[in-house]
């Protein structure tokens, strides 16, 4: 079998490159080693304005204007005439997503696992009956996640990793909260995102500054102070790559978590995977395409990056950056807008 372009992963970066290559007619293969597409350790928390200019409103579970910000010193909300983040559920994120690609004719296989990549062609694998298959293309895109096979067959390291971990609790709460605390949380947070039924905890840290089991038993520990017991429920935790080390590699493109473009500061990566999706596609399709959109995210990546360097250096630095940070926010020095990924 051969295909124009192959893209290996369908989470969001996979699949906005498969619709933005198959509206323009582009022959275009995803595949996804997973059965169903969507299901996807995420807080689902996505910027209402990247969010809004591509999906229904109907995939909104809860928006919100007030983000509850709390450090060790200060305790506030910042408010905003119209709603800065909503809440998706990841799963109805995937399917849409997928419908609107095949819509317009991409094709999508799932249940099927890319086991080795080699220059024009892969090797993969039917997860149910095992058979093995040859693929060839023209352009190869990783979209394949924070593990990325593709970025590997690259030489790509991921040095740069932050660990995310969620929990997905039954119930209702109004609030959107971010909580910093750097003895718990290091140069990362803690968070309560309420989705329509549900309610998702978490945290997430840059590996660097600590490891896995202190985060999560200081998230535990936190729950529980703020009226959640965590212990008897499943852990759900992922890394979230933020190695930012290039996109383009001739005819082989990564996006994504692949390419490193999760914000390191806050680990949003949904965001920056639809839009190098969506600008990977318009680099297959036209090599001249402007590169300002694709330029604007790295530029703002490297702002988060620069953060998480700079507040990781010490527990007192820190403390005083994000101390700081929270002041400019409340006085409106700081908008939130320029915590997102969106710019
Ligand atoms: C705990 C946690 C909370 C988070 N919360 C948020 C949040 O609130 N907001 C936000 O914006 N971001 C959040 N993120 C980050 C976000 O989930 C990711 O950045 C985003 O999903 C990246 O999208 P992607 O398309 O690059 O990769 P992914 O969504 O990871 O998709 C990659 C796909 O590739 C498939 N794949 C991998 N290898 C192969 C292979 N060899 N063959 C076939 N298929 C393969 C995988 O099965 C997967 O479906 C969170 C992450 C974690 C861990």
């Amino acid at each position: 079998m051969h295909v124009n372009t192959l893209i290996i992963g369908a989470g969001p970066g996979g699949l906005a490159c498969a619709k933005s290559l198959a509206q323009q007619g582009h022959n275009v293969l995803v595949l996804e080693r997973k059965k169903e597409i969507g299901n996807k350790v995420c807080a689902g928390g996505i910027t209402y304005s990247g969010l809004i200019s591509r999906f229904p409103e109907t995939l909104v579970e809860r928006s919100f204007r007030r983000q509850y910000v709390r450090t060790n010193y200060q305790s506030f909300f910042i408010e905003e005439k119209k709603p800065i983040i909503a809440t998706v559920n990841r799963k109805k994120l995937g399917i849409i997503m997928a419908k609107q690609a095949t819509e317009v004719g991409a094709l999508i296989r799932t249940g099927v696992n890319v086991r080795t990549v080699h220059d024009q062609s892969v090797l993969v694998q039917d997860t149910t009956s095992k058979e093995t298959q040859t693929i060839t293309y023209d352009y190869l895109v990783g979209a394949d996640g924070s593990s990325s096979l593709v970025r590997r067959y690259l030489g790509i390291k991921s040095d740069k990793l932050g660990i995310g971990i969620n929990y997905t609790l039954p119930g209702k709460t109004t609030k959107m909260e971010w909580h910093l605390n750097n003895k718990l949380f290091a140069n990362g947070y803690a968070w309560i995102f309420p989705h329509a039924e549900t309610i998702s905890i978490g945290a997430y840290a840059p590996k660097e500054s600590t490891t896995p089991s202190y985060l999560k038993n200081s998230l535990l520990q936190w729950a529980e102070k703020q009226g959640y017991s965590l212990t008897q429920e499943r852990t759900k935790a992922e890394y979230i790559n933020f190695d930012f080390q290039g996109w383009n590699f001739g005819k082989t493109f990564l996006v994504g978590d692949a390419a490193g473009l999760a914000s390191g500061l806050t680990g949003e990566g949904i965001y920056p995977a639809i839009v190098s999706g969506e600008q990977v596609a318009a680099t297959i399709l036209n090599p001249d395409h402007s590169r300002n959109i694709m330029d604007n995210l790295i530029k703002r990546h490297k702002q988060h990056s620069l953060i998480v360097q700079l507040s990781g250096k010490n527990g007192i630095l820190n403390t005083l950056l994000s101390e700081l940070m929270t002041l400019g926010l409340r006085s409106g020095i700081v908008r939130f807008s320029q915590m997102e990924m969106a710019s």
